[in-house]
């Protein structure tokens, strides 16, 4: 923080552990809340200089700090991988690909975005909403940093980051690469720490303007309603648990097969992951026998990695033993460890059939490599399954034509739907409906949750 490495005031560590080897590989600091502070106020002091700083010299500093990323993407996508168990082609082609593309995205943007503008008879300023407290998980542990202090600094911001206490590692080699791009002393400030003590701290802080947290519903309900409580900004990314809308006379073995691996990459720890398959009833059959087969592609130990923990496994497997008791079939996958594997934080790659929607299975999130298939009898009950859940982060619907899949689309409660196997696109908002958040990140629209406005008349 302030430009340096500093000593916490603690001396109690976190150990990192490999989740596919169940080794300590690393520790950190375990920040307290008066290292926070101290970053809050280092955040502050350096708050009046980088506000002032012209947009194009800061989207500059995001522009080298992109380039040095892509300079050390074998290093970085390395420590992902130890640190979060990401098999090595995916870690290097989405966990440092994708920050590498939203750090580029975001140089741009601060060079081009009108933070000034006339309407009518006022002179309209974007300003700066001040210091940030940004509060990131561990599944996609870069992305996650760079999709919140990217928009962050391009808007003029100061940042104190508390990066997941079971991926720090990459988080300290992004500070790294913040300093190097010539970002000045105190602009970007790291604490790590376990979140009920660094992260709650932050949250908490009085002289920190925006909250913005991307985790658990139960955390992210907290830290809302502090904000609330506090009259401060908050942004909140809390998960989903997303449709995969197959509709009648679609590509059905596309849409299968595209499902399976959006779910299973990253272990299923995705909050945007399409975890519920839906599908008529005339080829509900033909899709179980598509998906069983797409699954018996994710070897665990090869394609698919570990979870993050050993409690996440046993949280996932106990989601695959309530949908049995509650009448789903485990068509591929179970709740057993995979064969062979005593070490690592394995599940095997899980396919459930016959779910219904009230099932536990169809309703929360599980975060681990388990896809439900879900049969529906025509559009509107397809649509009301979809919507039938408290989140609405992200979905896919595939048509037999692009139109009636978006029509469709358009009526999903829902941030963000991929039509037709449509590519990810890093300047899209991103965001949830109902209870997966507030606030959109990426782009412009993510530019503007660290935004507040000025009118000045004439
Ligand atoms: P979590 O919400 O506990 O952790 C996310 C971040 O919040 C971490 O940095 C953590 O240190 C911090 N945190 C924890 N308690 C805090 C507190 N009281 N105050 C402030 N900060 C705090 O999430 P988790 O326990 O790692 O994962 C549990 C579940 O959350 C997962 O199974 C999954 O369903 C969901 N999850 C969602 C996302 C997402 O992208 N939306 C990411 C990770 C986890």
């Amino acid at each position: 923080m302030g430009g340096r490495w500093q000593e916490s005031t603690s001396t109690d560590r976190i150990g990192v552990v490999d989740p596919a080897t169940e080794q300590v590989i690393g520790r950190v600091p375990a920040g307290t809340a008066a290292d926070i502070d101290a970053a809050v106020s280092a955040a502050r002091a350096a708050l009046p200089g980088w506000s002032a700083t012209e947009p194009a010299r800061r989207g500059a500093v995001l522009a080298a700090a992109r380039d040095l990323l892509a300079a050390r993407r074998k290093e970085i996508a390395a420590t992902v991988s130890a640190e979060l168990g990401a098999p090595p082609a995916f870690a290097s082609a989405v966990h440092v690909a994708l920050p590498t593309a939203v750090l580029g995205s975001f140089a741009e943007i601060a060079a081009e975005f009108a933070f000034v503008e006339k309407v009518g008879n006022s002179t309209v300023y974007q300003e700066p909403v001040g210091v940030v407290g940004a509060i990131t998980p561990w599944n996609y542990p870069l992305h996650q940093i760079v999709a919140k202090v990217a928009p962050a600094l391009a808007a003029g911001c100061t940042v104190v980051l508390k990066p997941a206490e079971n991926t720090p590692l990459v988080a300290q080699q992004f500070a790294e690469i913040l300093d190097e791009a010539g970002l000045p002393a105190g602009v970007f400030n790291l604490v790590t720490g376990l979140g009920p003590v660094a992260g709650q701290a932050l949250a908490e802080h009085p002289d920190v303007d925006l909250v913005s947290f991307t985790g658990s519903t139960d955390v992210g309900r907290r830290i809302g309603a502090g904000a609330g409580a506090a009259v401060k900004r908050v942004a909140l990314e809390l998960g989903g648990k997303s449709a995969n809308v197959v509709l009648p006379g679609a590509d059905l073995a596309k849409a299968v097969n595209v499902g399976i691996a959006n779910v299973f990459a990253n272990s299923g720890q995705t909050c945007s992951a399409w975890t519920r398959i839906l599908v008529d009833d005339a080829r509900y059959d033909e899709a179980v026998g598509i998906a069983v087969e797409a699954a018996a592609k994710y070897r665990p130990g090869d394609r698919l990695g570990p979870l993050i923990s050993g409690r996440q496994r046993d949280r996932v497997r106990g989601y695959i033993n309530r949908g049995v008791e509650q009448g789903a079939r485990i068509v591929a996958g179970g709740p057993e460890a995979p064969d062979g594997m005593t070490t690592g934080y394995y599940v095997r790659p899980t396919v459930l059939a016959d779910v219904t929607p009230e099932m536990t299975v169809a309703q929360e999130e599980i975060f681990g490599p388990v896809v439900v298939l879900i049969r529906y009898q025509d559009e509107d009950d397809a649509l009301r399954i979809a919507n039938g859940t408290v989140y609405g982060l992200a979905g896919a619907v595939w048509g037999a034509d692009e139109e009636s899949a978006v029509a469709f689309a358009r009526r999903m409660d829902t941030g963000q739907v991929d039509i037709n196997g449509g590519r990810f696109n890093p300047r899209a908002p991103f965001g949830g409906y109902k209870q997966s958040g507030v606030g959109r990140e990426l782009g412009t629209h993510g530019l503007a949750e660290y935004l507040q406005t000025k009118s000045l008349q004439f």
